[in-house]
């Protein structure tokens, strides 16, 4: 059987699986194609569609054309078609977990879980559309009035990756919609079928054409084409910091506005007050969610040096027991990373820091199952000048450091360039608080590991990005202020 009908064969709906770009309401076939592999088996599962540049421009001018209609819409129908994405969602997560599982590698309960994840954005914005609220401020001169009303932002283009491939377009696709703007999303290469899924679910809740696009192609020229474009005002991206900072650059010649959520290098920070076993399970799902493949994932684990040794032993218990395997067997922890790219820079990360003097305590080689299969890996005395604590490793690696002090380790901590996620165990409340305020990041995890939620605002400071996803913040990056002076009144 074909690859890809095979993936097709295995769905409840096979026509969820599609290969094609969608512009203007319309498929795009073309005639070069992609492929994408399942990085668990390393075969083949799709090929899908690489559009061109007029295709893109195409995009672009459908999302334009639609702009207006979108905009007049009354808030309760969109907020209406948004609920009703989030319920097609839902009704086809088991679908979507399989196509998420199958082209990106995570287990099938992390895949169920980013389903709901993403529906929930999309119900969150649903809900807000209908608060686009604006202002009236005193006037200082007599006769006058002074009003305040938010405008979508207008046409909006959605760059994403490849570690929540569902989820990651959600979280600005939901708000941009809810906003009045119409979109462009382009999706990784490595994960466009659930991108291509969803863009199917929105056609069935009667988004009207050229309102939702998905163009799926060579990533430079479609930056290129999008961020050259006057007609595209906003930048939403979510990725590497350097590619975040290129766009930015690329965005500066017709003054967009650029949201990133970029690279992070995530402290963990455990005091020898904390609960230990609270800990362990905060730092089990942030470390190895997804196989250590999330911007918010614990990079540098610092552990008070009183509770370092009975809290390195417990964790390689921990750590000894993850179940590897293929995302799709049932009961599999940790699944395989996207590819041998990613499977090279974690042996590089590993190497470093062993030939610096770190101690490799479990794990620390490719997995016996092949592929880009690796090993749970846990790493003691490690320093904060070794490469795995300076660089994001985007893997199942642990690196533990040993911290004496409070002041110690908020320096440790903030001694990067990014700022993105960190999380602190502690049962001190005035601790807690220090720790809050003084760590450099947009998101503290305070005995808590798994901080991301639709209704609170996610994103980072330094290098690690501008603006907010999520929340009612998350719905002003889709948003202009204009101010009225009405006077002769
Ligand atoms: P990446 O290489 O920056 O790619 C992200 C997306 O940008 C992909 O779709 C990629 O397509 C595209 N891209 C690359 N160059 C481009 C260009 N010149 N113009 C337009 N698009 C371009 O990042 P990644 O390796 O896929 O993802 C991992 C990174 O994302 C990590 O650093 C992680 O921390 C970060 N991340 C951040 C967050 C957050 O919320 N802060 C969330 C998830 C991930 P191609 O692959 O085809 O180049």
């Amino acid at each position: 059987m074909a690859a890809t009908s095979e993936l097709r064969a295995s769905l409840t709906d096979p026509n969820l699986l599609r290969e094609a770009a969608w512009i203007d309401g319309a498929w795009v076939s073309t005639t070069t194609t992609e492929e994408v592999v399942d990085p668990a088996s390393e075969r083949v599962i799709a090929n899908v569609d690489q559009v061109d540049k007029r295709e893109v421009t195409r995009a672009v001018a459908a999302a334009s054309k639609a702009g207006p209609g979108w905009r007049a819409k009354l808030a309760h129908e969109r907020s209406d078609m948004l609920h009703r994405l989030h319920d097609l969602m839902l009704e086809h997560a088991e679908d979507l977990a399989h196509i998420m599982t199958r082209e990106q590698g995570k287990p099938l309960t992390e895949a169920r879980g980013e389903i709901r994840y993403a529906a929930g954005f999309v119900r969150w914005f649903a809900e807000q559309a209908l608060r686009v609220y604006g202002e009236t401020i005193p006037s200082p001169k007599p006769g006058a009035r002074i009003l305040v009303m938010k405008q979508a932002v207008g046409v909006v283009a959605a760059i994403t990756p490849w570690n929540f491939p569902l989820a990651m377009i959600a979280r600005k696709l939901a708000p941009a919609l809810a906003a009045g703007c119409t979109v462009i999303v382009k999706p990784a290469p490595e994960t466009p079928l659930s991108a291509l899924a969803l863009a199917e679910l929105t056609r069935r809740a009667g988004f009207p054409r050229g309102v939702v696009n998905v163009v799926t192609g060579e990533s430079a020229m479609i930056g290129k084409v999008l961020t050259d474009s006057p007609e595209v005002r906003k930048i939403s991206f979510t990725g590497s910091t350097a590619v975040g900072k290129l766009l930015m650059q690329q965005s500066a010649a017709t003054v967009k506005r650029v949201s990133l959520e970029l690279g992070g290098n995530a402290p963990f920070i455990v005091f020898d007050d904390s609960d230990m076993t609270a800990a362990l399970d905060g730092l089990m799902a942030s470390k190895f969610r997804n196989a250590g493949q999330t911007c918010v994932c614990a990079n540098r684990i610092f552990i008070h040096r009183s509770v370092y040794e009975p809290f390195a032993a417990a964790l390689i218990e921990r750590v000894q027991a993850l179940r590897v395997g293929a995302g799709t067997d049932e009961g599999s922890e940790q699944g395989p990373l996207i590819h041998q790219r990613a499977v090279e820079k974690v042996e590089e990360h590993l190497a470093q820091a062993l030939a610096a003097g770190a101690t490799l305590r479990c794990g620390g080689a490719r997995h016996s199952l092949g592929g880009s299969f690796f090993q749970p890996t846990v790493l003691t005395n490690v320093r904060p000048d070794m490469q795995i604590a300076r660089d994001e490793t985007f893997g199942p690696v642990a690196p533990l450091i040993a911290f004496d002090s409070e002041d110690e380790v908020i320096e440790l901590a903030n001694a990067t360039e990014y700022g993105l996620a960190a999380y602190v165990y502690t049962r001190d409340l005035g601790r807690a608080f220090r720790m809050s305020e003084a760590l450099e990041y947009g998101m503290v995890g305070v005995n808590q590991g798994m901080i991301s939620t639709p209704v609170a605002p996610f994103g980072g400071v330094k290098q690690s990005g501008l603006g907010r996803e999520g929340s009612h913040f998350g719905l002003d990056e889709f948003l202009e202020v204009k101010y009225v002076m009405m006077g002769g009144i």
